[in-house]
């Protein structure tokens, strides 16, 4: 490997389009230096399910033989840039598994709108990342094929579901990523992998070629390593759509944005970085959840969040403790709604026309029965029951409808809050990273990290979370690693999230409090193996 190559790893895109454009480098030494990367770590972390290196080789040469990386910027925003796509998103021609032995041999026959939208913009697609079968699970651990290590300590989840897609990005494979968040998907892995991740509102990616989850919660969103190349990448993906029924018209323009939130730009984007933090910050009126600050969040995520909040305010943002009264609910109202959906989209998977059948059945029925039985795991299983049980009728009322009525509930507590406040804050999981296995055994614990995630996911908000601090690794013990005995305390750090929830279509505002913030703190949150990378998150 070239020196050269290997500092490309762990730049930021604006940093490596400065290099494309002065012909510093081409976009096949910058993919090459990427492949290097995932060759020397991919053993140990095991963030993708597939690669698709000859192809980016081939758009990588196209692009250095056709592309004036100069003057095209505008259009092709991502040109050259290496991303990773989550298993759940179809890619013509490639392999889309959803983590699961039901679709192992599935190829995708077209592109999800926000891959073409991806390969509009310029990127270089490197391949699909590991995910919880069915984006179900908060550890990538429901994976069918194999474990996703943290890059900041193998010993401990990348999150999930989207955790091969965070995991690529802290450990230098891709620049950005996409990932689905239907509950937390993205923030949450983005949070124990110390990286940023963005569930945009509900609607401005399009959401056809996404294997659905929850239709009504299911969000595609980008990964990166500063809140700038995240910004570029939900640029590059999100638009009308008319192939998704819930694609919004033109989401990020004035016409559909009655509040006058900032609009989505590339020079809304590229002037952030003209103005200071206390500039970005000034009047901006932050509301803290009283509810997700207190019992149930480990002492070290506490203090980092409580310190960013210090760090808000000392920059002229005013925060004020808030309160979601129906907060408490958002667990068991998701737990009805996405099951219940879940059940009903994956009743398409029957053997007859995607991926994987049973040949020995002698009639139709155990046909369905025996491949469902073979192809699904626990997890799958699980919630198709627990969703078809919320819809039978008997308990449609008790439970489904219930749950609708509730989230309505939690929706009008945001509204609420944000007829006062820009925005409101939280940490983006109540822990930091847990140990493989920790919680496999007891699906509450595990349900319980998204408690601060999903409920914007019911609200149809948009959420970004990014590195706040670095706090003691969690005990498996349940004692808080801070109150440990200092001969029990674990050794590592591992990254915590902020949390940074807006209004419906507040998006490019939420961008802009975040940018700041990150500016601000200069946190350096790079994994090991990108620790002398010259970005700090
Ligand atoms: N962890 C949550 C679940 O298992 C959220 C998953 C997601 O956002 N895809 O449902």
């Amino acid at each position: 490997m070239s020196p050269a190559k290997g500092i490309l790893v762990g730049k930021t895109i604006s940093q490596l389009k400065g290099l494309l454009a002065a012909k510093e480098v081409s976009a096949a030494e910058v993919l090459a230096s990427h492949i290097d990367q995932i060759e020397a770590h991919e053993s140990d972390i095991k963030a993708f399910l597939s690669f698709s290196f000859d192809e980016a080789r081939n758009q990588a040469n196209e692009l250095d033989k056709n592309f004036d990386f100069k003057a095209n910027n505008a259009q092709s925003p991502l040109a050259g840039v290496p991303v990773a796509i989550k298993d759940n998103m179809c890619a013509i021609g490639t392999k889309t598994t959803c983590g699961s032995k039901i679709l192992e041999n599935f190829v995708a026959p077209y592109d999800a709108q926000a891959v073409v939208n991806l390969r509009n913009s310029g990127a270089v697609i490197l391949g699909k990342t590991n995910l919880d079968e069915f984006a179900m699970g908060s550890s990538t651990e429901n994976s069918a094929f194999q474990r996703t290590k943290n890059p900041f300590d193998t010993a401990y989840v990348p999150g999930g579901s989207s955790g091969g897609s965070a995991a690529a990005v802290a450990a230098g494979f891709a620049t950005a990523a996409l990932g689905s968040d239907t509950g937390g998907s993205i923030r949450q892995p983005a949070s124990f992998c110390g990286v940023v991740g963005m569930k945009p509102t509900y609607g401005t990616v399009s959401r056809f070629g996404l294997v659905a989850f929850a239709s009504s919660l299911d969000q595609i969103g980008p990964f990166g390593r500063s809140v700038e190349d995240v910004a570029l990448t939900l640029l590059a993906i999100a638009g009308h759509d008319g192939k998704d029924s819930t694609s919004l018209k033109d989401p990020y323009s004035s016409a559909s944005n009655t509040k006058n939130f900032p609009q989505l730009t590339l020079p809304f984007i590229e002037g952030l970085s003209k103005r200071s933090p206390a500039e970005l910050l000034k009047g901006t009126k932050i509301g803290i959840i009283k509810e997700l600050i207190g019992d149930g969040i480990e002492d070290g995520v506490k203090e980092s969040v409580l310190s960013a909040t210090k760090l808000l305010t000392s920059l002229g943002a005013q925060v004020e403790e808030v309160s979601i009264p129906h907060a408490k609910y958002a667990l068991p109202v998701y737990y009805i709604l996405a099951t219940a959906e879940a059940s009903a989209n994956l009743a398409r998977f029957d053997g007859v026309r995607y991926g994987l059948r049973d040949l020995e059945a002698t009639d139709i029925l155990s046909m369905y029965n025996e491949t469902r039985e073979a192809g699904f795991g626990a997890e799958v299983k699980l919630r198709i029951m627990l969703g078809t049980y919320a819809l039978s009728s008997g308990y449609y009322d008790a439970y489904y409808k219930k749950a609708q009525q509730v989230r309505r509930l939690i929706t009008g507590d945001f509204d609420r809050i944000f007829a006062n406040y820009d925005l409101v804050l939280s940490p983006t999981a109540p822990s930091t990273a847990f140990k493989f296995d920790e919680k496999t055994g007891d699906p509450l614990q595990m349900y319980l990290s998204d408690i601060a995630t999903i409920p914007a996911n019911l609200a149809g908000l948009p959420g970004i979370s990014l590195p706040c601090g670095l706090a003691p690794a969690a005990s498996s013990s349940g004692i808080p690693a801070n109150k440990l005995p200092a001969n029990k305390l674990p050794a590592n750090k591992l990254p915590v999230g902020l949390q940074l929830l807006g209004a419906p279509l507040s998006d490019a505002l939420l961008i802009k409090v975040a940018y700041a913030f990150e500016q601000a703190l200069k946190l350096d949150c790079s994994a090991p193996m990108l620790a002398n990378s010259s970005v700090s998150c």
